[in-house]
């Protein structure tokens, strides 16, 4: 009957989530795991209460940047507790492992953001260029003050004119998936985050 199917699928799925995997493979590369998921839950409440401190109080809009923010945006808002509107913008300058430099707006932002507060979220800011991209963008709307908070930031690959103001986690300039982060289209729902194998 298909509802045993779906019922058994169901288990298999949450018995091989509990069970941390120490490498993955994903189309044609390995990933070893890199950051596990209890260091990046008590990273993104760390930044949570940073961000209560500085804007408790303001009128806030966080703005996360699809696809690979949907993680981290779905697990700060679990510990903000400031009132704050959420919205997305869809950016893409990935294909595979590269960066092609060459930012597309894939889904523009539909709300007035004068005389207010945005924090951008990143999941990960690697040469810097989707952020400028972005930067110019958002100068136009007249906002009270634009910050930028990033799970990751690789330092050494990092080209950009300004580095974002909070981070998580400094990474080497390796190839990450997990946690949100794809290698074309897999490993966004790993809960850990893995490097690629060298
Ligand atoms: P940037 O414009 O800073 O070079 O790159 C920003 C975007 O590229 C990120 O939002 C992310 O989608 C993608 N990206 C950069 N580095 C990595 C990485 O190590 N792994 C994955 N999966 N995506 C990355």
């Amino acid at each position: 009957m298909p509802i045993r199917k779906v019922t058994g699928f169901t288990t298999f799925a949450l018995q091989k989530k509990t069970d941390r995997m120490q490498s993955v493979s994903l189309h044609d590369k390995e990933f070893v795991l890199y950051l596990e998921e209890d260091k990046i839950q008590k990273a993104i409440e760390k930044m949570a209460k940073t961000l209560e401190k500085e804007y408790a109080g303001k009128d806030v809009v966080f703005v996360g940047v699809l696809n690979g923010c949907f993680r981290l945006i779905a697990d700060l808002m679990k510990y903000i507790e400031f009132e704050a509107e959420v919205n997305f913008i869809k950016l893409s300058s990935y294909r595979g492992t590269e960066s092609t430099g060459k930012i597309s707006d894939l889904m523009s932002l539909n709300t007035d953001l004068r005389n207010k507060h945005v924090i951008v979220l990143e999941d990960i800011v690697d040469t810097g260029h989707t952020l400028d991209y972005l930067r110019d963008v958002l100068k136009e709307k007249e906002l009270a003050s634009l910050k930028v908070a990033s799970l990751l930031f690789k330092p050494d690959a990092f080209m950009g004119r300004h580095k974002p103001d909070y981070v998580a986690f400094e990474i080497p300039n390796l190839f990450v998936v997990g946690y949100g982060l794809d290698y074309d289209g897999l490993g966004r729902n790993l809960n850990d985050i893995y490097q690629i194998k060298s």
